[in-house]
C-alpha cells in the first residue's frame, strides 16, 4: 500500500491511498481541479481513481467532491448522515455508497471509528491492505479509548496536530472560535498529539505524519518540536509534518 497526503489543513484535505489494484481518495477538500493537478504531480491520472471516501461534511473535506465525482465518474462512500448533509454537492452524482460499518473497495478495507468533532458524525479510518494498516485521524477535540485502540493497530498514522495553545489564545481569532477549537469537539493541540502518540506508538510504527496544522495558530517547526518532546528519540526520525501548501512524499507501507 502507498499513500500520499495531497493536502492537509483548514484550507483543504485529501489523501490518496493506493494498492496495485485500487486508488482511493479520502476527502476531496480542494477544488476538483486542484486535486487533479496534485494527482498529476505524482503521476496519477485523476480518471484512474476508483472511489472517494469521506470523513465528515466540513467544507475543508468535501469542497470538490461533487465536481470530482461527476467529472471522473467516481462512486462516493460515506456515513449516510454525511451524505444527507451534502446532497447540495451531490446532484447528478452517479453512485453513493452509504456505509454503516467496515467496507472494502477492491483490495483496500476501511474500518471507520468515531471522532469527537463539531460535525456529527465525523470518523477516522483504519485503512487495511495485505496485513498493513494506516490510521487516518484528523478533526477531533479529544482522544477517546476507541481512538487509541485504532491508532495502536496502525503501522503508519496521519494524526492532527492542529494548534499551539498559546498561539491560539493570543492569536487573531474571535473568542468564540478560540473556544470552539480548544473544545472537546474541536481540534487537537500539539501537546494532545504528543500525549496520544506517546501512548500508542510501538516498535513497529513506521511513519507518523502530523497534519491539519492551523496556519494562524501553529508552525511546522513548533508542532514537530512539541510532539517530539513526548517521544523517545529512537522514533524521532519517523515523525514528520505536512504543511497545507505542499504535497507529502509518497509513503510506502
Ligand atoms: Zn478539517
Ligand atoms: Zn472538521
Amino acid at each position: 500500500m502507498r499513500f500520499c497526503i495531497l493536502a492537509s489543513g483548514s484550507r483543504g484535505n485529501s489523501v490518496l491511498i493506493e494498492s496495485d489494484h485500487a486508488r482511493v481518495l479520502v476527502d476531496v477538500g480542494l477544488s476538483a481541479r486542484q486535486i487533479a493537478l496534485r494527482l498529476q504531480q505524482i503521476e496519477v491520472d485523476p480518471a484512474s481513481i476508483n472511489a472517494i471516501v469521506l470523513t465528515h461534511d466540513h467544507t475543508d473535506h468535501v469542497r470538490g467532491v461533487g465536481v470530482f465525482a461527476r467529472r471522473y465518474q467516481v462512486p462516493i462512500y460515506a456515513h449516510p448522515e454525511t451524505l444527507d448533509n451534502i446532497t447540495y454537492l451531490l446532484r447528478d452524482t452517479e453512485t453513493v455508497h452509504p456505509w454503516r460499518q467496515k467496507f472494502t473497495i477492491r483490495d483496500i478495507t476501511f474500518r471507520p471509528f468515531p471522532l469527537s468533532h463539531d460535525s456529527d458524525p465525523t470518523v477516522g479510518y483504519l485503512v487495511m491492505h495485505n496485513q498493513r494498516r494506516l490510521a487516518l485521524c484528523t478533526d477531533l477535540g479529544v482522544v477517546t479509548e476507541e481512538v487509541k485502540i485504532h491508532l495502536q493497530q496502525a503501522d503508519a498514522i496521519l494524526l492532527e496536530s492542529n494548534h499551539d495553545p498559546d498561539m491560539l489564545l493570543n492569536g487573531p481569532y474571535p473568542w468564540r472560535l478560540k473556544e470552539r477549537i480548544a473544545s472537546r469537539v474541536g481540534h487537537l493541540s500539539n501537546h494532545n498529539a504528543g500525549e496520544v502518540l506517546n501512548a500508542v506508538l510501538h516498535a513497529g510504527t513506521e511513519w507518523v505524519v502530523l497534519g491539519h496544522l492551523s496556519e494562524e495558530n501553529n508552525t511546522a517547526g513548533l508542532a514537530l518540536e512539541t510532539v517530539l518532546e513526548y517521544l523517545p528519540s529512537a522514533i524521532h526520525e519517523r515523525v514528520m509534518v505536512i504543511e497545507q501548501r505542499r504535497i507529502s512524499p509518497v509513503f510506502q507501507l
